[in-house]
């Protein structure tokens, strides 16, 4: 039996620690202290609630800016592919919402329907997004790079009644589709519009401005249903979680603790809203915060990045650490034609952050970054990186205020092990096993659309089962090994592809590296690695062996690859993820799975 405890890789540990110096004016001081005193109940309190009581998304995140003293704020910035810059205040996008919400409302939409939404990242999409949610219906925003196949998928598990969209992404990726999604009653065409009612369609923009610019909320409970998001596919066919309109609460307490924002902060998270983090901290979070949110149309550029950073005075960034790899591999020397002094806290999600990229930031941004973790199921960051707090580069940091987190021991087949009264067992500091968290923080998922059986497995022992492997040192810092899926066995050991991967980006030819098992007579599985090259860097033989040299001194025999291949691209998700599954796949010339969520290189 292949137990987690017989690791092969010595526990990662930073070579450096970056330590975080007396008080720095972050919203918490001090993590142990605001830890021990934190309670959800009087988090709940920082947020107004509905007159009649009740807990409405929209109106935590507009109606009570709109009629305070930050009316006149600007929540929006919205950026356009060229030079254009509009900027809509906290009265302006509430006034818009009510009209989106008057909208629904008036084409007989009603509370818990599910309203899909497939825009470019504007103005507009805020309108329709919290429109709906203030209407009370569910909010389902889709990426809008998405081909027909995979809309189509989510929008029957979804049971879309509404879908708004632009006239442009309706022809080519849904009117085809249309027969095929029964429960569709409408479609709204956003933009220029051109709908025309024999293809059944409607305008949204003549609706908008024959709507009323009031909007009454009815009674929202905590518990009703805002938000269906899809998770990234990574390692099979997206699921689609359900969350309620209480995870403000959590989009309340993460934007103060895990990204510090501060009322004259001015917020960029790159993330669409089509994912999690688009949502939950490019929409949400910020607007509760009351502070000011780049909406960028544009597309990753390194020049483009640097260039909003600079002009718009970014303080807080929330980014991912594919599109930190881009920057690093566009050199330090285009970081420094640009100004990023109003740059205070830069966080970094969804995948693992190799500690180079932590210290990259450092060194040549100016701010380390700081990791953090959490996932679609979670709805908010659960596990981070604080502005107050040492960074130990590679560690995920601590979890949350109100968060209890725990590894749990597996057994062989990789299950959490249980005993007889469905107990579990922690492991030891150190070791690993499977990440859990204490269910009963509000932006907990409350169930797979359509999928009941997935998600009751996702339980066990009174833990949610989060599927990723990790490990807690003596401090209470987590480390990330990998997902669950991924991990690689190799000669009776257990080893994760981030380790190896985070090894070989030390290595100065190295862009990005993506880890994989392949099947070995001798070892089970040996570690292979594909590896991309920095710019004006040529595959070589020579560098081959230098690189397995080198991955061999850093990691020792048992964990560093057998083969290295060089390769111009790594599959991603979309959202940037690396898919090793897919790796794998055609490693083997086994069947792809769902790719609806894979990135095609331009
Ligand atoms: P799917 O569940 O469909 O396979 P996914 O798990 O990638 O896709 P998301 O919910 O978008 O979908 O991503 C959450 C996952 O991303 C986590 O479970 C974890 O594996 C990874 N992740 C997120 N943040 C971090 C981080 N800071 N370090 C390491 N991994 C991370
Ligand atoms: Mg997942």
């Amino acid at each position: 039996m292949i137990e987690l405890s017989q690791w092969a890789g010595e526990p990662m540990m930073p070579g450096e620690v970056i330590v975080k110096t007396g008080d720095s004016g972050a919203n918490m001081a001090d993590y142990a202290r605001e830890r021990e005193s934190f309670t959800w109940s009087e988090a709940r309190r920082a947020l107004e609630g509905l007159p009649g009581g009740g807990l409405n998304m929209a109106h935590e995140a507009l109606v009570r800016h709109a009629r305070g003293p930050r009316r006149d704020h600007v929540a929006l910035r919205c950026l356009g592919r060229g030079d254009e810059r509009t900027d809509v205040t906290f009265a302006e996008l509430d006034r818009g919402s009510n009209r989106f919400a008057n909208v629904l409302s008036a084409l007989g939409v009603g509370p818990g329907e599910r309203v899909f939404v497939l825009l470019p990242r504007d103005r507009e999409l805020y309108e329709v997004a919290l429109g709906t949610l203030k209407n009370r219906s569910v909010l389902c925003p889709l990426f809008a790079a998405f081909g027909p196949e995979p809309i189509r998928q989510r929008m029957e598990i979804g049971g879309a009644s509404v879908l708004v969209t632009t006239a442009t992404l309706y022809r080519h990726k849904v009117a085809s589709l249309r027969d095929r999604l029964p429960a569709l009653r409408h479609v709204l065409l956003a933009g220029e519009g051109t709908g025309d009612s024999a293809a059944d369609t409607l305008d949204l923009a003549p609706l908008m401005e024959a709507a009323a610019d009031e909007f009454l909320i009815g009674p929202t409970r905590p518990d009703d249903m805002a938000l269906l998001h899809f998770t990234s596919g990574t390692t099979g066919t997206p699921k689609g979680a359900i969350h309620v309109h209480e995870a403000v609460v959590s989009h309340y307490v993460t934007g103060r603790l895990a990204l510090d924002l501060h009322p004259e902060d001015v917020f960029w998270c790159t993330a669409d809203p089509g994912w999690v983090t688009g949502t939950s901290y490019g929409i949400v979070s910020p607007l509760v915060h009351g502070v000011t949110t780049i909406v960028d149309e544009g597309d990753f550029d390194a020049r483009r990045w640097y260039a909003t950073l600079e002009h718009q005075r970014v303080s807080v960034w929330y980014t991912a650490p594919t599109a930190l790899r881009m920057l690093m591999r566009a050199g330090a020397a285009l970081a420094e034609e640009y100004d990023l002094s109003a740059l205070r806290f830069i966080a970094s999600v969804g995948e693992p952050l190799n500690p180079e990229v932590v210290l990259w930031g450092r060194d040549v941004l100016g701010r380390a970054i700081h990791d953090n973790w959490w996932q679609t199921e979670t709805g908010g960051i659960m596990i981070a990186n604080y502005p107050s707090m040492d960074i130990r580069p590679g560690s995920m940091g601590r979890p949350l205020p109100g968060i209890e987190a725990a590894v749990l021991r597996r057994g062989e087949g990789g299950h959490v092990l249980t005993g007889p009264d469905g107990d579990v067992q922690e492991v030891e500091p150190g070791q690993e096993g499977e990440l859990a968290l204490r269910p009963g923080w509000p932006s907990m998922f409350r169930g797979y659309l359509g999928n009941e059986e997935r998600y009751r497995a996702c339980f066990a022992g009174g833990w949610y089962l989060s599927g990723d492997l990790a490990r807690r040192d003596e401090d209470g810092y987590f480390w990330f090994i990998g997902r669950g899926d991924d991990v690689i066995k190799s000669a009776g050991h257990l080893i994760g592809p981030f380790e190896v991967e985070s090894a070989l980006m030390e290595h100065e030819a190295v862009a990005e590296v993506g880890v994989i098992g392949v099947p070995d007579e001798l070892l089970g599985e040996a570690v292979k690695a594909f590896v991309t090259l920095n710019a004006g860097v040529a595959p070589s033989e020579e560098l081959r062996l230098d690189l397995l040299g080198f991955a061999r001194r850093r990691l020792g025999a048992a964990v560093a690859p057998r083969e290295i291949l060089f390769t111009h691209d790594l599959p991603h998700t979309k959202s940037g993820k690396i898919m090793r599954r897919l790796l794998k796949a055609r490693e083997l010339g086994m069947p792809e799975g769902d790719t609806s969520t894979l990135e095609v290189p331009s």
